[in-house]
């Protein structure tokens, strides 16, 4: 008899999403010999042969990912595609396939529905992946919006969350903080609006910030710099959840600590501004932000000379040995510990 009354030692609350998922899945076991890697990075690794299959899956879910009052349709069927195909980036691959599943409550039109396929088209288009299967039902509430995307790497290309290798430099692509400004700017015009229904929502000028959160764009293109330039990183993770987030992942997984310069986050002057008028730090944008989708990842110190010029690519740090924590230089010059809060959806 199983007792189902017997108290768990911990609530999903305290473990957050990460704590949830190395307790779910400790126990599991892989029978497939071709199973490389399986959970813990931002995609799974099969050998199929002359190369590597990649596997990755995300879920969206009305409420907690998105908000239908200012979420265009078609930006959420784009954006949904996009962040999958940032993960297979992560792997230092190139995306080939998505399954999609869906899940619509009966208070979306059919046109409604149309708009999110067309977003999902619109990207598969951009990046040239087949949209090859999937599943649609009905929920209760909500949207519910699940994509599995497929892709390839040559095996001796594929870059895993580490081990990076102490003094090995951290490099980050694109700017930081802008999608968590766009959200920003969105929630503060849903709040008038719920006061004042009849106001005209106050955007301009900030397209690019909504952009960055509404309608990112997975980093293809930096897999292909990095490619052109011959640098294979040696660590590799895709900015979802925050730089703060992420890069404790590579250190955890390189079992070593960091240096990060706070002055060397490159943030986009819109972001900046944005964030002073809602009196955040902007370096708080970029490390607990979220949903930027840029790429960090780590090089050897041989290959800085190779990527110092690239002008989407900064370098904003290097790794250290563990005893020295990971730690954030100030502008001032002060050294303090890097906390990840991220958008930890499941931790109070
Ligand atoms: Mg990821």
């Amino acid at each position: 008899m199983t007792d189902n009354n017997k108290k768990p030692s911990h609530t999903i609350a305290e473990l957050g999403e990460f704590g949830l998922i190395d307790y779910l899945t400790k126990n599991l076991e892989h029978f497939q010999p071709n199973t490389v890697t399986g959970v813990g990075d931002d995609a799974a690794v099969i050998d199929i042969g002359d190369k590597y299959l990649l596997l990755t899956k995300d879920l969206l879910l009305e409420g907690i990912h998105f908000d239908m009052t200012y979420q265009p349709l078609r930006h959420l069927g784009y954006k949904a595609v996009a962040v999958n195909l940032s993960d297979i980036c992560a792997m230092n691959g190139t995306p080939t396939h998505i399954l999609v599943g869906i899940g619509i409550s009966n208070r979306y039109t059919l046109e409604a529905v149309e708009e999110i396929y067309e977003g999902m088209r619109l990207a598969c288009e951009k990046y040239k992946v087949d949209f090859v299967g999937g599943d649609t039902t009905s929920s209760v509430q909500g949207l519910v919006l699940s994509i599995t995307a497929i892709g390839t790497v040559k095996k001796d290309k594929v870059t895993y969350r580490g081990p990076a290798l102490p003094n090995e430099l951290i490099c980050v692509s694109g700017d930081l903080g802008g999608a968590y400004a766009g959200l920003l700017l969105l929630e503060r015009e849903k709040a008038e609006f719920k006061v004042n229904p009849d106001m005209q929502p106050d955007l301009q000028g900030n397209e690019y910030v909504l952009e960055r959160f509404l309608k990112p764009e997975p980093r293809q293109d930096i897999i292909r710099i990095l490619q052109d330039i011959h640098v294979k990183p040696t660590a590799m993770i895709d900015i979802s959840d925050g730089l703060a987030s992420e890069i404790k992942h590579i250190c955890k997984h390189s079992d070593l600590g960091c240096a990060l310069y706070e002055e060397k986050i490159p943030i986009d002057q819109q972001t900046y501004d944005i964030a002073r008028s809602f009196n955040i730090d902007p370096t708080t944008c970029a490390l607990n932000g979220g949903e930027d989708y840029e790429l960090l990842f780590t090089i050897r110190q041989n290959d800085y000379e190779k990527v110092k010029n690239i002008p989407e690519i900064s370098i904003i740090g290097h790794m250290t040995e563990k005893s020295a924590g990971i730690n954030l230089i100030t502008k001032s010059g002060s050294l303090v510990e890097i906390k990840a809060q991220g958008w930890d959806h499941l931790k109070k």
